[in-house]
């Protein structure tokens, strides 16, 4: 059966790093919808063009163009036995189109919160890998060489939404449109709350105990 794993959270909680993690011990994908963004905008796609205006303001993209995005690369043949779902959904739409496409599949969300002065200084304080999307973190994790990804030697840059300005409207955002989809699980039973303040090591045992759940 198809296990489909949703990572939800505020901005800056530890989803994409997590993510990677995860999907490396679950053997799954990491679907993120911000890095399926990030490489059109890189690429000059429509797509990416059309996405630019509301990932620079802090906005989110109009659920069609998400959803249309997602479904098209969650089809691909790597995907069959299931994924890891990291920045979708967002809104209640989104996981609404997610439930009618999942009929079936065994579905976990495991929700991080973290408080949100702890969420604006990881944020502004982030460095991430033009080559292979690791995030660095200029106190937290700073590399051994300034502007140098330690992962892969890919160099380094600050996202645009990643200002001070940029992330207060993400979390406001995330406050109106986001917090939502909680409820949206945890109606459905399938919700797990966990800690996202504490070490990234902790966060990452839990999330593996709790996502193991869902498969056993
Ligand atoms: P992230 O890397 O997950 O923080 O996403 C960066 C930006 O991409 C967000 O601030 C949104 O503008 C856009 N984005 C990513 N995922 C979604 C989504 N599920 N719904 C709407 N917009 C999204």
């Amino acid at each position: 059966m198809q296990t489909v794993l949703i990572l939800l959270g505020p901005p800056g909680a530890g989803k994409g790093t997590q993510a990677a993690r995860l999907a490396g011990a679950l053997s799954s994908p990491h679907v993120s919808t911000g890095d399926l963004f990030r490489e059109n905008l890189g690429q000059g796609t429509e797509l990416g063009q059309k996405a630019k205006q509301f990932m620079e303001s802090g906005r989110l993209v109009p659920d069609a163009l998400v959803i249309d995005m997602l479904f098209d690369r969650v089809a691909k043949s790597d995907c069959q036995a299931g994924y890891l779902l990291d920045g979708f959904p967002r809104t209640v739409a989104q996981a609404q189109a997610l439930d009618a496409r999942l009929s079936g599949a065994t579905v976990r969300a495991l929700n991080l919160s973290v408080a949100d002065a702890a969420l604006i200084e990881r944020l502004t304080g982030r460095w991430t890998c033009k080559g292979c999307a690791h995030v660095h973190h200029e106190r937290f994790s700073p590399p051994v060489k300034a502007g140098v990804c330690d992962k892969c030697g890919g160099s380094l840059y600050q996202r645009t939404d990643d200002s001070r300005e940029v992330v207060e409207k993400r979390l406001s955002v995330y406050r109106e449109q986001t917090r939502p989809v909680e409820a949206h699980y945890r109606a459905r039973g399938v919700l797990a709350d966990l800690d996202g303040s504490r070490t990234p090591d902790q966060v990452f045992s839990a999330m593996l105990a709790a996502a193991q759940g869902a498969q056993g």
